[in-house]
């Protein structure tokens, strides 16, 4: 493709993608595809011969575009409703133009100051300490990976010599992991995947707000050093999935600072509401904390992928991950960073340009305007839920996340009735299916305490007043003609 071709491509795109982006509601939320639909209609090898730019463009509308869940669409509410951000997008386009590998400093300088300029500012966006260095990753699932991974590395004496089994010579699982019963399941992952068995990881108990219970954390710490056990690394959560609930941070810090056990703090999703006035607070306890991610690509406007590790020990983080070949040796100037040395791949993609164009685009104001507007419109469809006899609330509201449920024949909310709970799920399940099956909205769904919770989370810079009432008016209507069945 010569530069003239590459000019028309790239401006019909530009023209394309600006269409897209002014009304994704031309398209229903969720994709209306059957497995194996897409596939069926692409050959099973690739082209002998080059085709036209045109020909592949056409395919996408055709074939592609109908199998395309719409994130960008101002109705979708389901698991964390994010934005490709215009800014970002641009970001993302000069990122794959530039095709930097930020592996070594010297392979591109600039994506690896940028990326520290970057995360500076976030973090005092967010009111953290200046301790907290940070590092890009693709997602909260990979940055708890390494955090826990350095926390191993501070606690295991030799792991990355001999492994957890030079640590453990009886082959019992000596170290073990917290976390709350609301955790991410990437917790559970995390912990597999570096060693430990499952069954190092202890789910603490959550409150009646899905808050962990700190007491039942100190207990349980207790218990497994009494039985010989070291415990390694809590993991408090600031905004959980289900319910967006927030640990208490403090007291899960104190404890751990006591018992010399690294804390891990899961912002993945609520963290950047610290910068909203109001929730000032909301990370205080994060300062004694050894590591913290939180996901721009979650709820600051970036698009898909970027995950931010903040850790107050990158040293550790290095010496856990830090191994350079021969041909990878540099004799770049001291005080250099080499991004490699903080994690497991080698290559890393310019994430930073977009979360850098994203941060200047808006400004602190535009984010913290635009964050205080989701949680505003999560507190007014709050609101219609409590004033519905037809429907209840089943978690608080700190963030802009609402859980909920139908509670059809004006059911008694506290009648426990193993049978009436059986009935009440499968009438939310088959209320909420009715619902997304409209293309309008798109909302998901999860337990609280044994029962079947429709979940509304508000995240996509373009949803306004009007598609949250929206959202609401068809949950009435299908819920009214549920009911007439
Ligand atoms: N942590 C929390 C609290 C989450 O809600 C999620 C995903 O929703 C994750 C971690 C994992 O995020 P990622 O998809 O970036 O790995």
């Amino acid at each position: 493709m010569d530069a003239e071709a590459f000019r028309r491509e790239a401006h019909r795109l530009a023209d394309w993608i600006a269409d897209y982006l002014a009304d994704p509601s031309r398209y229903p939320v969720l994709a209306r595809v059957n497995p194996g639909d897409i596939r069926s209609q692409l050959p099973d090898d690739a082209p002998a011969r080059g085709e036209p730019f045109d020909a592949i463009l056409s395919d996408f509308e055709r074939v592609i575009l109908p199998g395309v869940t719409h994130w960008n669409h101002p109705g979708f509410f389901a698991y964390f409703a994010i934005t490709a951000s215009a800014p970002g997008i641009l970001g993302e386009f000069l990122s794959a133009a530039l095709n930097q590998q930020a592996m070594l400093w010297r392979t591109s300088p600039a994506a690896t100051e940028l990326e520290e300029v970057t995360l500076a500012w976030l973090r005092r966006l967010m009111r953290l300490p200046d301790t907290f260095d940070g590092v890009i990753y693709d997602t909260a699932s990979i940055s708890t990976l390494h955090a826990l991974a350095a926390a191993r590395e501070r606690a295991v004496p030799g792991v990355r010599f001999g492994g957890l089994a030079a640590a453990s010579p009886d082959g019992g699982p000596r170290y073990t992991i917290y976390g709350s019963d609301q955790t991410h399941s990437s917790i559970d992952k995390a912990v597999i995947l570096l060693g430990f068995g499952h069954e190092a990881l202890r789910k603490i108990p959550s409150d009646e707000r899905f808050r962990m219970r700190a007491g039942a954390l100190r207990d349980a710490i207790a218990a497994d050093r009494a039985a010989g056990r070291i415990p390694l690394a809590v993991v408090a959560t600031v905004g959980t999935t289900s319910t967006t609930s927030v640990d208490p941070l403090e007291e899960i810090a104190e404890i751990c600072a006591r018992e010399q056990i690294w804390l891990h703090v899961d912002a993945a999703y609520a963290g950047v509401a610290a910068m909203v006035p109001g929730h000032e607070r909301l990370l205080d306890g994060a300062v004694h904390a050894d590591s913290l991610v939180v996901n721009p690509h979650k709820w600051l406007f970036t698009p898909f992928d970027l995950s931010v590790l903040y850790c107050g020990h990158m040293d550790v983080l290095r010496s856990a991950f830090s191994l350079v070949p021969e041909y990878l040796a540099t004799s770049a100037a001291g005080g250099v960073r080499n991004l490699m040395d903080t994690g497991i791949q080698l290559g890393r993609r310019f994430r930073a340009l977009k979360l850098w164009m994203v941060l200047r685009h808006f400004g602190a104001e535009g984010l913290r305007e635009r964050l205080a507007e989701h949680m505003r419109l999560a507190r007014l469809f709050a609101s219609w839920i409590d004033a519905s006899s037809d429907f209840e609330r089943l978690a608080p509201v700190p963030f802009s996340v609402v859980c909920f449920r139908a509670l059809p024949h004006g059911s008694e909310p506290n009648a426990a009735d193993a049978e009436r709970e059986t009935g009440l799920d499968a009438f939310n399940e088959r209320l909420l299916e009715a619902v997304n099956g409209t293309g309008e909205v798109f909302l998901s769904h999860t337990r609280l305490n044994g029962r079947f919770a429709i979940r509304l989370a508000i995240g996509n810079l373009h949803t306004t007043e009007a598609h949250v009432a929206r959202a609401w008016h068809l949950l009435l209507e299908h819920f009214s003609r549920a009911i007439a069945d």
